[in-house]
């Protein structure tokens, strides 16, 4: 069969054996058309079904998660864990916590983790969790009870060897700690079983920042590339969470001007740059809306949630340099596109799980934007999550600066192969191209290797 026909047999299965995915047939149609070229040129990969046993999680645990709230009402969640592949290594993936998860989005989540855990060739493999449980509004003690609820079954699934779940959305510093402490009640054993933990007890310094840091990072080597420099460049940032926030702190720090951030409620626009200490302040200590940015600084401009354009949203009109959606899927559309090509847009850099439509992405190639896909872009969290296993198994200790470093050139080692990719396959420069073929022949290649299993 040849290699287009091959994806779209297997892209037809999935939506046969898993009907209503959306998001998740989205991430395979993605790797999948990526593929092609590569599929063309080397047969093994059909024969050896890798395309078949690729797309199936080798495992999906679903599973109620019951806790009391603060009225003594008993509540109910759907908790999820996919550990999709562990070719590499232990699977490895976040945890996120919203009202809007669900199976397809811990797939579409899990699958791309793969590819990304590929890239940083560390070793470990993919899978992903979380709950539609929704940590806004709820009290510290109502999410300590959750979090303790969803480890009484989780903790029968993981392991340092075999599963290290870390955050995502919703899931911080805060629930990482309630989610350790109790996997330590059940099993009585300290050990590394999740990543992003506290400083103090088996933390690694550069955790936090990883994610955000990396993908400043990433969108300096594309810059680089193009004999350009992200340093003074007015720099559009969505989201106010962990990526969005050290997205901002780094931006500051490399001498660009990030001047926006938003939340599930409105933005920010604030031209001069915003102020990363009023931002912590708010979302990170305070769990509040970022309306009380504008409050607090009054150059800045607040621009709610219902005031966005026709179909878009109101931070991809803002006028800059480079786009970093940092917030959540598809949060980057058609509309949105449009109006950062109007307005002079170089390059989008994506530090959230694909965050770009693919109707948005295909109009930003066509006007010769330059795009930082997800998987590369944002595998500093990811990489540094596995120094942190690294650290706790050797029971060591690397300063910042250390990690910092090692951070830096992982996001340079993938630069470097998803573009040496694109140009082995005839796209110099198509780093969605280059990524997706490169993190998948890494695991094809080791899936052969491990045989039928
Ligand atoms: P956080 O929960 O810390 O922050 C998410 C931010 O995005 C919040 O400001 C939130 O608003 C906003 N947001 C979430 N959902 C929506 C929505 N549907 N519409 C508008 N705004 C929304 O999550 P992270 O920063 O950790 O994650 C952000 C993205 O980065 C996700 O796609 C995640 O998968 C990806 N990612 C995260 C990594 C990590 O290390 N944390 C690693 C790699 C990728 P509000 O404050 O109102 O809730």
């Amino acid at each position: 069969m040849d290699a287009k026909a091959y994806t779209e047999k297997i892209l037809t299965s999935i939506r046969e054996c898993s009907p209503g995915q959306t998001e998740f047939y989205q991430a395979a149609t993605e790797v999948f058309e990526s593929l092609v070229p590569l599929l063309e040129e080397e047969k093994r990969y059909q024969e050896h079904s890798i395309l078949e046993r690729i797309v199936l999680p080798e495992r999906t645990i679903i599973f109620r998660v019951t806790w009391m709230d603060d009225s003594n009402t008993i509540r109910t969640n759907l908790g999820y864990r996919v550990q999709f592949n562990s070719t590499l290594g232990p699977y490895k993936g976040g945890l996120r916590f919203h009202p809007s998860v669900n199976l397809g989005i811990v797939k579409f989540l899990g699958f791309e983790q793969i590819f990304k855990n590929a890239l940083t060739n560390l070793q470990i493999g993919g899978g992903k969790g979380g709950s539609n449980f929704n940590p806004k509004g709820k009290s510290d003690a109502e999410v300590m009870r959750f979090c303790q609820a969803f480890m009484n079954e989780l903790h029968r699934h993981i392991g340092q060897t075999r599963d290290v779940p870390a955050g995502d959305i919703g899931v911080g510093a805060r629930e990482i700690g309630y989610l350790f402490g109790q996997y330590k009640l059940l099993t009585a054993h300290f050990e590394g079983i999740v990543t992003g933990k506290g400083i103090g007890w088996g933390g690694s310094f550069g955790r936090r920042e990883a994610t955000g840091y990396g993908s400043v990072y990433f969108a300096e080597h594309i810059l680089n590339q193009h004999g350009d420099e992200i340093k003074g460049k007015r720099c559009a940032v969505s989201g106010a969470g962990n990526v969005a926030t050290y997205t901002i702190e780094k931006l500051h720090s490399m001498g660009a001007i990030p001047i926006s951030c938003s939340d599930s409620r409105g933005t920010i626009h604030h031209p001069k740059g915003i102020d990363v200490k009023t931002l912590k302040a708010i979302k990170e200590v305070g769990r509040e809306s970022l309306a009380k940015y504008a409050e607090l600084h009054p150059d800045a401009t607040y621009i709610p949630l219902h005031n966005y354009p026709e179909g878009g949203h109101a931070v991809w009109t803002l006028p800059c340099d480079v786009a970093f959606p940092s917030a959540t899927q598809n949060e980057l559309n058609f509309v949105d596109a449009k109006n950062l090509v109007a307005n002079g847009c170089i390059l989008v850099n994506e530090g959230a799980n694909m965050p770009t439509t693919p109707d948005a992405y295909e109009y930003l190639r066509a006007h010769g934007v330059l795009f930082g896909p997800a998987k590369a872009a944002n595998a500093g969290g990811v990489a540094v999550s596995q120094l942190e296993m690294a650290q706790n198994a050797s029971m060591q200790r690397w300063s910042f600066a250390e990690v910092d470093t090692r951070l830096f050139g992982i996001m340079k080692n993938i630069f470097d192969t998803a573009y040496a990719t694109s140009k082995e396959f005839g796209d110099e420069g198509n780093l969605l191209m280059g990524a997706n073929i490169a993190g998948f022949r890494k695991v094809a290649d080791a899936m052969i290797d491990e045989g039928a299993v």
